[in-house]
C-alpha cells in the first residue's frame, strides 16, 4: 500500500508534468531533476542515509540501480537483515527524506543527513518495540541495534 502511494507524491517533475511552472531542481540537493527515484535513492542527499542503514544491517555499501531494485530488496531476507526489517527500514527512510524535503522546501529547515539518521534510527527502534508482542517482530531489535 504504501509503495504505491509513492507514485503520487507530488515531486517537482510530477508538479511541472502537470503544468506548473517551477524549478525542476531537487529541494534537497540542487543538482538533479527532482523524481520519486532521486529523491528516495540516487540523491547525494540520500545515499549516506543509506549507507548508514546498510551498515546497521551488516550490509555492504550498495546503490539500488532502480526503484524495482530497491523493491527487490526489501523482499529478501538473509541472516543479518530480515524482509521485515528491510522493509521497516525502506519505508523509514523514504518517511524522513520526504519530511526533510518538505521542510527544506516550506520552512528553509536544513538537517544533515547524519541527524536524519538519527531520527530514523529512533523511529525504527519504537516501531520494533510498538509490534514486540508479534512473534515475526522479536528479533529484529537485536538484528538493528547489535
Ligand atoms: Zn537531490
Amino acid at each position: 500500500m504504501w509503495i504505491s502511494h509513492l507514485d503520487r507524491l507530488p515531486t517537482r517533475s510530477r508538479l511541472i508534468s502537470w503544468g506548473m511552472q517551477i524549478s525542476p531542481l531537487c529541494c534537497l540537493c540542487s543538482s538533479a531533476t527532482e523524481t520519486r527515484d532521486h529523491l528516495f535513492m540516487f540523491c547525494g542527499f540520500t545515499m549516506p542515509i543509506w549507507t548508514s542503514a546498510l551498515a546497521r544491517l551488516r550490509l555492504p555499501p550498495a546503490q539500488f540501480q532502480s526503484w524495482d531494485a530497491l523493491m527487490s530488496w526489501t523482499r529478501v531476507s538473509s541472516q543479518t537483515a530480515p524482509s521485515m526489517l528491510r522493509k521497516l527500514v525502506t519505508q523509514s527512510i523514504i518517511y524522513a527524506t520526504w519530511k526533510q524535503r518538505n521542510n527544506a522546501l516550506h520552512n528553509s529547515l536544513f538537517f544533515p543527513p547524519a541527524s536524519i539518521f538519527k531520527s530514523i534510527d529512533r523511529e525504527i527502534i519504537n516501531s520494533i518495540n510498538a509490534r514486540r508482542h508479534r512473534k515475526n517482530f522479536q528479533k529484529l531489535m537485536s538484528f538493528w541495534i547489535s
